[in-house]
């Protein structure tokens, strides 16, 4: 089983590279159309690999997950641009993500529908991270493919599925208005509403709340960290936050339960 999960990894870096350049191009394409010397692009993933600053192909040695950047010390080898840190934390989080779902569900398709699920999650994360928004064609997906893949009641029950997307969505958007009421301004936006009900249907109502507050947790770890780098207050998505609760709750959502309800004494 060892050897399996570290060739998963391996595997996971090549998918996380591959993350990557979704994490980049998705966006562009549904704004723009995303445009390479003066062509645009029809596919996620054609062309190949190419460097965002100076739009010169990567060779393969030097597009090798983590040892690349490494070996490079974080520069471009074509025009010696920065490579953002996100390259090698994206292809590390790709490792986690298959290694991580194979270890914890073992040789079968639950681990591979949770390395989706995770894997959504930290496209639509990051992205959230870069440009403040959640992108629909992230989150929708996600949200009906969690109805689907509980049908037959896979990670959680239907009902509880269905009535996860709702409750999901409802609490959130419910939060934000009494938000915004209080704050006079918006303070959370509808892609958040969306993520929740994507994640109530993977995990089912009776994670809400615990995720809720976990999601609230992280949120403000996350803040404080950008506080730290940036050295100011700064504007934080919550995207993010959410998805690492929704990870957390993916693997360990039933000790987090009962633990939420030992506290509150039921
Ligand atoms: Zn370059």
């Amino acid at each position: 089983m060892y050897s399996l999960i570290i060739i998963a990894a391996l595997f996971g870096l090549l998918w996380g590279s591959f993350l990557n350049v979704v994490i980049y191009r998705l966006p562009r394409m549904q704004i723009s159309g995303i445009v390479r010397r003066g062509k645009p692009l029809a596919f996620l993933a054609l062309p190949l690999s190419y460097c965002p600053h100076c739009e010169e192909g990567i060779k393969p040695y030097h597009n090798v997950p983590l040892i690349s950047f490494l070996l490079l010390l974080g520069r471009a080898k074509c025009c010696g641009a920065p490579i953002s840190i996100r390259y090698p934390l994206v292809e590390a989080s790709g490792a986690l993500i298959a290694a991580g779902s194979l270890a914890h569900f073992g040789w079968n398709l639950d681990a591979l529908l949770a390395g989706i699920f995770l894997s959504i999650l930290l496209v639509a994360a990051v992205i959230d991270l870069q440009r403040y928004y959640l992108l629909d064609t992230l989150t929708l997906p996600l949200l009906w493919l969690g109805l689907l893949v509980n049908i037959d009641s896979r990670f959680t029950s239907l009902e509880e599925a269905v009535l996860g997307a709702t409750g999901g969505y409802l609490l959130m958007f419910g939060l934000a208005a009494a938000a915004s009421f209080m704050l006079k301004k918006t303070a959370m936006g509808g892609g958040d509403f969306k993520l929740m009900a994507a994640l109530g249907a993977w995990l089912g109502w009776e994670t809400l709340f615990v995720l809720l507050f976990l999601a609230a947790l992280f949120g403000l770890l996350l803040a404080g960290m950008r506080y730290l780098a940036r050295g100011r207050a700064h504007r934080i998505p919550f995207g993010p936050a959410l998805a690492l609760a929704g990870a957390v709750m993916l693997f360990w959502g039933d000790k987090m339960i009962l633990t939420y309800l030992s506290y509150i004494g039921g």
